[in-house]
Order: structure tokens, then C-alpha cells, then sequence
């Protein structure tokens, strides 16, 4: 079958490997219909973030379920599914506790897309099939509705921005949002879970040059600020809710100091350092509650499609483009927010 595969930075091929097979009766094969880039996949093909090819690559995906292992017994074949970018089983202790990002009964991170994370080789979404263990509790049902256009994402991109935001809302009364951003799609879907979500005021702030996003921002209806150093600037206000994808140091520190009284900052940047250094005074003194972590995405999964489902919040609302997969390597290094491949393979 046909894998897109990465080489490189700038380097994506084609290549012919084995079609994957049910190998236990838990497994299923799924045809993946659309694949969204990740953020991350974007700063990999342009220098900036994994690097160490040969890799299976795309890692968020809707698809349609095409073969199940005899003990399958919650899809079927036929059936549109989501395919959460992280494998975890759902029956281990750190599963039921709804850490799916921790799953023991895999190899540590394992993930589809990314190998250099696990070290190990799980086959990509950019791929005519995917291999998918545990598929009862992995497989996450797609309305009838919901394009598998519009929900790709929520294998990880989606996912990772509602977690910034969605949870912490009922904490403030007339929550107020700041999402600093860098250009990418995560930072555009906080905006979106924060409108859906009832915010009373949402500012989106993007470092640096400032493209796209910020004009997607605008379109949306939030506020918006073009922050040419965030070093140079103090604060953006005092949010209760503050959210960090910028990538970027300084903008990690611009959104605890732009954070209020008792409020909340996640941040969702992947720092490659573990050296950062934190204003602790600040946090101690405002009592701020700092979250970071991988997001627990097939565990978020159920509430996100409901949301979508019931036309609450709008993923598609942040797709800048809709490809075909067989422009996908081409595409890849777009700096457009946000890419979703579709599969134009009959
Ligand atoms: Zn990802
Ligand atoms: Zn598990």
C-alpha cells in the first residue's frame, strides 16, 4: 500500500510497504478518509521539530472501518470512526483513570506518525490503511452528521486545545481568555472551544511576524493583538484563562504574566529544554494553577464530538485548506494554519 513517509526536513515520499493485518482478535484496519496535519507535523517538515527518518507520517484521522478481529464487538465494518493519535488499551490502571496518555500496556508514548517519540514503528494516517489495536476502546464512533473533515483533528490537535480551556471554564464567572499563538491551528481551536464555551471576553495574541491566524482570529469575532516581541511587553492584561502555543519561551512567560488572580495557564508549546526557567514569585503571589502535559486524547474524544455534533463549537472554522492526499507531500510545508488532507484514492 501507499505510506507517506518522512525522510528529512523538506523530504516526504511515497512509499510502497506491507498493508498492515489483524493480527489479534481485538484488532481492527481502518482506511483513513482525512487526515489532518498537526501542528507539529508542519515545524517537523520545515526543520523545526522531530527529526530522525525514515517515518510512517500523519497522525490525525477520521476513517472508515474496513476489517475487525473476531472479539470486536463495538464496530463494525463500514463503520466512520476517529482514531485517536496516541494507542492506549482502556483497561490498564492509568487507562481506566482516563490517562490514555500513559497507557502500560504499550510501549512508552506510543503514537501513530511520530516513531522518533516511542522509538517504535505503528504506521502512519497518510497511509491507504491503519493497523489499530484495542479497536473497541480506541475506535471513537463519528456522527453520521460530522465530516470526517471537520474531526480528523480530534485525534490530537482539537483535543489538545479543548483541554486548554473547556475544563477550566466553570472555575470564573464570565471567564475572560487570552490564547497567545504562533500561527498554527491549536491556538485557533482554543479560540473556538472559548467562544462555544461562553467566554466573556477572548483575545488572541500571536509573537512575531503575525500572518494568517491573525486575520482567521479576527473573522471569528475575538479580539485581537499583534505582539511584536513578547520580551518587550509587560502583560496583556489579566485573564483568568490563559493559554500558551506559542512555541516560544517568552511567550510561555507573557501568558503567566498576562495571568489574574487564582487563574489558570496551560500551556500545550513543547518545550525540547528542560531547562525553563519559571517566574515563581509572580505564580506563588497571583496563585496561579500552571498546567502542562501531552493531552489525554481518546479520553477527551466523546465530550469534543458531542460538542461538534450538537453544532456547539466549529473545528472547521480553523481548516485554511482541504487537499487531496495525493498532494499531501507537497503541501505539507503550506504555513497556512491549517491543512486537512482528503483521500481522493478510489
Ligand atoms: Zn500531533
Ligand atoms: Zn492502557
Amino acid at each position: 500500500m501507499r505510506q507517506l513517509t518522512f525522510i528529512e526536513p523538506g523530504k516526504l515520499e511515497w512509499w510502497d510497504v506491507p498493508t498492515p493485518k489483524i493480527v489479534a482478535g481485538t484488532d481492527a484496519i481502518v482506511r483513513p478518509l482525512a487526515v489532518a496535519r498537526c501542528d507539529l507535523d508542519y515545524s517537523t517538515i520545515i526543520g523545526a521539530g522531530l527529526q530522525g527518518g525514515p517515518f510512517a507520517f500523519g497522525h490525525e484521522t477520521a476513517g472508515e472501518v474496513v476489517e475487525v478481529g473476531d472479539q470486536v464487538t463495538s464496530v463494525k465494518v463500514g463503520d466512520k470512526v476517529i482514531v485517536p493519535f496516541q494507542i492506549s488499551c482502556g483497561t490498564c490502571d492509568n487507562c481506566r483513570q482516563g490517562w490514555t496518555n500513559a497507557c502500560k500496556s504499550v510501549t512508552r508514548g506510543a503514537v501513530y506518525g511520530m516513531k522518533p517519540i516511542c522509538g517504535e514503528e505503528f504506521g502512519g494516517a497518510l497511509s491507504e490503511f491503519m493497523h489499530v489495536p484495542f479497536a473497541d476502546h480506541m475506535l471513537v464512533p463519528l456522527p453520521e452528521e460530522v465530516r470526517p473533515e471537520v474531526l480528523a483533528g480530534g485525534s490530537d490537535n482539537i483535543a489538545d486545545a479543548w483541554r486548554t480551556v473547556a475544563p477550566h471554564m466553570e472555575r470564573y464567572e464570565n471567564a475572560s481568555v487570552l490564547v497567545i499563538g504562533s500561527g498554527r491551528g491549536i491556538g485557533l481551536y482554543a479560540l473556538q472551544i472559548a467562544i462555544a464555551h461562553g467566554a466573556s471576553r477572548v483575545v488572541y495574541a500571536e509573537i512575531g511576524r503575525g500572518g494568517d491566524a491573525l486575520r482567521m482570529a479576527k473573522e471569528m469575532g475575538v479580539e485581537v493583538q499583534h505582539v511584536p516581541s513578547a520580551q518587550d511587553t509587560k502583560s496583556l492584561g489579566s485573564f483568568n484563562i490563559t493559554v500558551d502555543s506559542s512555541g516560544d519561551m517568552e511567550g510561555l512567560k507573557l501568558a503567566i504574566r498576562s495571568t489574574g488572580s487564582n487563574g489558570t495557564c496551560t500551556s500545550n508549546s513543547v518545550p525540547f529544554d528542560n531547562a525553563v526557567p519559571f517566574p515563581m514569585t509572580s505564580m506563588y503571589t497571583k496563585g496561579i494553577t500552571f498546567h502542562t502535559s501531552r493531552v489525554q486524547s481518546r479520553a477527551l474524544l466523546p465530550q469534543i464530538v458531542e460538542e461538534v455534533k450538537c453544532g456547539h463549537f466549529h473545528p472547521e472554522k480553523v481548516t485554511s485548506r482541504e487537499v487531496p492526499f495525493s498532494d499531501a507531500a507537497e503541501a505539507m510545508d503550506d504555513p497556512a494554519p491549517k491543512i486537512v488532507f482528503t483521500n481522493d484514492w478510489e
